[in-house]
């Protein structure tokens, strides 16, 4: 039986049941009937339930949080803070939406030709435990407000955080039921696909479960967005100001104890900087405040799960092997895994090649600008890179250089409501966020009138 533990003191949280494949079918009925109703519905009154839900998530951002911390680790200011930007994003939605799914006018030889946007149907989402709301929400609320319905299958150790986000659904009285959560094993997943009822899916989680769910999607020609890994690099040039860049690179490596797609996983730092980059940021990453997630105070929480500490255990331990040397960290105990640098780092070592999901700071040297290129690109991943310089007008000439989904420049990759978010090459597919994403999960139909 499937289990949700609390990974900072180890207690079980509750023990559940998947649902039985004729529950999920019945289910997936019900989203079918609903999505008959709500996509025919006039946009502006679907937005009208929009508010309710940000009115419900403001009501509930404590138990929302709470049990986030409880079932992740995540640390509770940091929780509040996921569930305050998930109304960010129903609130630009509210705001763009009509614009963004009205007609568009084209001029072409026909007497009228424009394009419409109609929704798809039932869409499913497979979603992880990192950001277990703003993940869900930043799939499902453009893809509900589009007109769809849709059933969303969470990670299975925040099984609470899955059951309360349906909770905040009812209480916003939808009039229909456009959100579901499908209490399933991964191992479920295939055959939802391949009910008809389902139109498209979305994942985001790790390359594994995203290579598995596009074959069964791409096997009946459904679409599919992924959201997988990232190994950014956090570039500081030779002109870099280290007062701004190091508090940056602290969080772009730390926020959510090291567990996000978008993080600074890979620090590349020129050469005339590096001894100080090194030790002024060791410096910080040690004030930082570990301890129990619920408590105010705290900066670094637990791993979500033992077995994602004894992970990152492995590759450090590898890589201080192959010759890494630690300057600060590198001890677990049970899910928690220290904030830790590293120096010393090469290429070939886990820490530098594969995508390390915790607080994990390999620092490397550069010499060259052209260095730091083939450094930052030397990964498998492509979702952004973190840019430190003060020319930013040279910087601008040679963005195409990084292959990358996104380059942020003096700033830390996040993800932000009015941008497209979404990687290349092993990062995933498609985007979610600001107009492209509303758009991933419709019909762009082309009526051409002679
Ligand atoms: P998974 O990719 O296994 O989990 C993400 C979601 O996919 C969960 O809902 C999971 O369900 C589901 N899933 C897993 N396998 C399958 C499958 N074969 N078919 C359909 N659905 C599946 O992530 P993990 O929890 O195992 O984390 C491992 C690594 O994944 C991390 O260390 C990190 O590198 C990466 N990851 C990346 C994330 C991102 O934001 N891009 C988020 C989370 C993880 P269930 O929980 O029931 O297994």
């Amino acid at each position: 039986m499937p289990v949700t533990t609390n990974p900072y003191n180890l207690e079980t949280l509750s023990e559940y049941q998947y649902f039985l494949d004729f529950q999920v079918i019945q289910m997936l009925e019900i989203s079918q009937k609903s999505f008959q109703k709500w996509g025919k519905m006039p946009l502006k009154k679907r937005l009208k339930f929009i508010k309710n839900l940000i009115f419900v998530l403001t009501k509930q951002q404590h138990l929302l949080a709470e049990t986030c911390s409880k079932e992740m680790g995540k640390p509770v200011k940091q929780a509040i803070a996921e569930v305050k930007k998930c109304g960010l994003l129903c609130e630009y939605y509210l705001e763009h939406a009509e614009s963004f799914l009205e007609n568009k006018n084209i001029k072409t030889e026909a007497g009228e030709s424009f394009v419409t946007h109609e929704p798809l149907g039932v869409i499913l989402g497979v979603m992880p435990w990192n950001f277990p709301y703003w993940q869900v929400f930043r799939f499902a609320i453009p893809a509900i407000i589009a007109g769809n319905t849709v059933v969303v299958k969470h990670a299975s150790n925040v099984a609470g955080c899955a059951a309360l986000l349906e909770d905040i659904f009812k209480e916003a009285e939808f009039p229909e039921i456009v959100y579901q959560n499908l209490q399933i094993s991964g191992e479920q997943v295939k055959n939802v696909i391949e009910n008809p009822v389902i139109k498209g899916v979305s994942l985001t989680g790790s390359e594994k479960a995203g290579a598995s769910v596009a074959s069964a999607a791409a096997n009946l020609i459904k679409k599919s967005v992924l959201e997988l890994g990232g190994s950014n690099a956090f570039i500081v040039l030779e002109d870099a100001d280290l007062d701004e860049a190091i508090p940056v690179a602290v969080t772009a490596r730390m926020q959510n104890t090291g567990q996000s797609c978008i993080a600074a996983k890979r620090f590349i730092v020129h050469k005339s900087l590096y001894n100080e980059f090194v030790s002024r940021f060791t410096e910080e990453v040690k004030k930082m405040k570990c301890g129990d997630p619920l408590d105010e105070s705290t900066e670094i929480g637990t791993l979500a799960r033992v077995d994602l500490a004894e992970d990152i255990e492995k590759q450090v331990d590898k890589s201080v092997k192959m010759g890494a040397r630690i300057v600060t960290g590198g001890k677990r105990k049970d899910a928690f895994y220290e904030p830790t640098v590293l120096v010393d780092v090469t290429t070939d070592m886990p820490v530098f090649n594969e995508e390390v999901f915790g607080p994990v700071a390999p620092v490397v040297a550069f010499g060259t600008f052209e260095e730091a290129v083939e450094l930052s690109n030397n990964s498998s991943f492509g979702l952004g890179v973190n840019i430190f310089t003060k020319d930013v007008e040279t910087l601008k000439q040679k963005i195409h250089l990084f292959e990358e989904g996104a380059v942020f420049v003096n700033a830390m990759v996040k993800s932000d409501p009015a941008l497209p978010f979404g990687g290349i090459n092993k990062s995933g597919f498609g985007r979610e966020l600001a107009e492209n994403g509303i758009k991933e999960f419709v019909n762009v139909k082309t009526v051409y009138i002679k």
